[in-house]
């Protein structure tokens, strides 16, 4: 972590209503938790330098500010498929220990935001984590009584196995250790963990919903298809942290445990989604978050696809 990284001026993300899109007859919601400070940017994605950003006027403002410092936020994907109820990665939690000040001891009204949504924690039948890093199973649990407890006691919650096994032969440090203690283990020990032997072309998890193998951020990173009759979306994770990466797939995260590899699953991915009706769903982007991929010029861009904001009750 650089010292960059480290300031703290939070500005909420939130929005009055409930940012949805329709993929066929599945509603997404967007579930903001907060946008991540401006140093997030540059410490995450050092090659997303102000001068390569400018480059593409489209980012601005809303991707990333005048100066070209890349905006970022986090966020899940609430959706309904097949009856079932999914959430789709649980952002930094709050009351998290964390030795990063930007995801420290938060306390924001996520949950309240998801019960508004139409998704009450203990309705959630289907958590799936892209993978099993802080800032996507930090919901996994809340607090009660000084435990750690799952946050959807109904739920199963799914993850790769290649992704278990990876974390489970590495060697953590004690920050990671903690992660794993207050956010993932306590799921684990309550029998709501299923490992997902993902196959190469996917793996069908629930009516529309395909968990797709997209490695190199980590080893078993998974990106999510959905789709209901003809139309079809693609929930990142953190395959593609930042439009940015559309046009640059080289720019990599400086935390990609197989750099070589997630820009290999960036090329692929930009490659079987450019020019196609499939909507892009990014875990990291800030509002507007989703769009589809136009060949622009010799590159590729985001054409933003604006979301719905539904203030009833859903
Ligand atoms: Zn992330």
């Amino acid at each position: 972590m650089s010292a960059t990284a480290r300031a703290t001026n939070h500005t909420p993300a939130h929005t009055p209503g409930i940012p949805t899109w329709e993929v066929g007859n599945i509603a997404v919601h967007r579930i903001d938790e907060t946008s991540l400070p401006p140093a997030t940017g540059p410490w995450l994605l050092p090659e997303a330098t102000g001068e390569v950003v400018t480059q593409h006027p489209w980012l601005s403002p809303d991707f990333a500010d005048e100066q070209g410092v890349p905006r970022l936020a986090s966020h899940s994907f609430a959706l309904t498929t097949g009856g079932l109820r999914v959430l789709v990665d649980t952002g930094i939690g709050n009351g998290k220990p964390r030795a990063n000040p930007a995801w420290n001891d938060l306390n924001t009204d996520y949950l309240d935001r998801l019960t508004q949504a139409g998704f009450p924690p203990e309705s959630v039948d289907l958590v799936i984590l892209t993978h099993l890093h802080t800032d996507h199973v930090g919901w996994n649990t809340r607090k009660s009584g000084g435990t750690w407890e799952p946050t959807f006691p109904r739920a199963r919650y799914l993850t790769s196995r290649t992704e278990w096994d990876f974390w489970a032969g590495y060697a953590m440090d004690e920050p990671r250790r903690q992660m794993f203690r207050d956010s993932v283990d306590p799921v684990r020990a309550a029998g709501l963990l299923d490992l997902v032997d993902v196959a190469e072309n996917g793996t069908d998890v629930a009516p529309g919903l395909r968990l797709l193998p997209t490695p190199g951020h980590t080893p078993g990173h998974l990106a999510v298809g959905l789709r209901d009759d003809d139309a079809t979306a693609l929930i990142t994770g953190d395959c593609v942290h930042h439009p940015v990466q559309l046009p640059h797939p080289g720019i990599g995260s400086c935390v990609d445990i197989d750099p070589v590899q997630a820009e290999a699953t960036r090329r692929s991915l930009i490659r079987s989604l450019a020019d196609t009706e499939t909507l892009v769903l990014g875990t990291h982007f800030p509002p507007p978050t989703a769009g589809r991929l136009r060949t622009h010029g010799t590159t590729h861009r985001l054409a933003p696809v604006p979301p719905e904001l539904r203030t009833e009750r859903l």
